[in-house]
């Protein structure tokens, strides 16, 4: 396997590109915006340097990583060449089945598409291919250059040569990529959500504030945030939208999304990406401020 296209150049995509560049693999970085893609190359090319800063790569690397990817906004242009396609453009169903669609006119029939969604059915997504023992979810974990872990996740006829592939790819790029079925929320979200959103409900209940919260976890638990800032980080709307997956999928009431986490969506409290969610952002992410609406008087 030698060529790698990734689709999206956003938070997820550009990661993915970085990984792949940096471990030798010429890299087409496809997305429907210029913007985009300028924004993903800076975004490279700043997390480059930090490595360098860390005295882990040196400038010749960084320059040798960079020249490994191009960009395109023709997808037809962009996947030609692919022997694996990585697809991580917006989290949105239609759009990822059209994007498939035309993954499997344009790109040679050997190769293998993959994508990087954290909830949609790998299944689905295969089911609109002419290829689906080729289809794979490769779902890397935010900030992709520091997270070890890359959830593999086999849809319903993907093949066990693919599989070993992918894990052996992922391999190559210093990850550990561990396997799981197709089934909601994978394994990641489906324990990651719910915990997730009983925080939010303790919050709604009058349980504990916001601070209480995320430190009775973070210390307890010694996760490295709380549950609350994840939410945050992750974005309330992407968390609503995996816990409606759960819910649609088991059809069991336990994944019902807290009201609370429903109506701050709704007035655009996204979290950090919006500047309010439980915390304010809006001074940047250093400093944990909570949020207003959550301050006790
Ligand atoms: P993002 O909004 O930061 O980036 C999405 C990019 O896709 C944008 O640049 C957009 O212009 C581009 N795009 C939209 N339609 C496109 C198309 N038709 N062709 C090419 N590009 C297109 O989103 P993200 O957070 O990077 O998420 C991408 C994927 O990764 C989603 O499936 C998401 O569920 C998954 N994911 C996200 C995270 C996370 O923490 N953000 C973690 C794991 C997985």
């Amino acid at each position: 396997m030698k060529n790698i296209a990734v689709i999206g150049s956003g938070t997820m995509g550009n990661g993915i590109a970085h990984v792949f560049a940096q471990n030798g693999f010429p890299v087409a970085l496809v997305d429907v915006s210029e913007e985009a893609l300028q924004k993903g190359v800076a975004t490279i090319t700043k997390n480059l340097d930090r490595i360098i800063a860390k005295g882990n790569l040196t400038e010749e690397q960084k320059e040798q990583t960079l020249a490994h990817i191009k960009t395109y906004t023709s997808l037809e242009e962009g996947v030609r060449d692919a022997d694996l396609v990585v697809e991580a453009a917006t989290e949105n169903v239609d759009m990822k089945l059209k994007i498939f669609k035309d993954l499997a006119a344009f790109t040679k029939p050997e190769a293998i598409l993959a994508s990087n969604t954290s909830s949609i059915s790998i299944t689905r997504i295969a089911s609109v291919t002419d290829r689906p023992d080729k289809v794979i979810g490769m779902h890397f974990m935010n900030p992709v250059p520091v997270m070890k872990l890359v959830e593999i996740i086999r849809g319903y006829s993907t093949s066990d040569a693919v599989t070993t592939e992918i894990m052996e790819i992922s391999k190559q790029l210093g990850k550990t990529p561990t396997e799981c079925n197709d089934y909601p929320g994978f394994v990641a979200n489906r324990i990651l959500m719910p915990m997730i959103n009983e925080a939010i409900y303790s919050l709604y209940e009058g349980v504990a504030g916001v601070e209480e919260i995320d430190t009775i976890m973070k210390l307890g638990m010694a996760h490295p945030m709380g549950p609350l800032q994840l939410a945050d980080f992750i974005g309330l709307d992407v968390c609503l939208s995996i816990l409606h997956v759960l819910h649609d999928g088991f059809g069991n009431p336990k994944y019902a999304p807290c009201p609370l986490l429903v109506n701050m969506v709704q007035a655009g409290h996204k979290g950090v990406k919006s500047g309010q969610g439980f915390y304010s952002w809006t001074h940047g992410t250093k400093d944990l401020v909570v949020a207003d609406r959550f301050k006790k008087s």
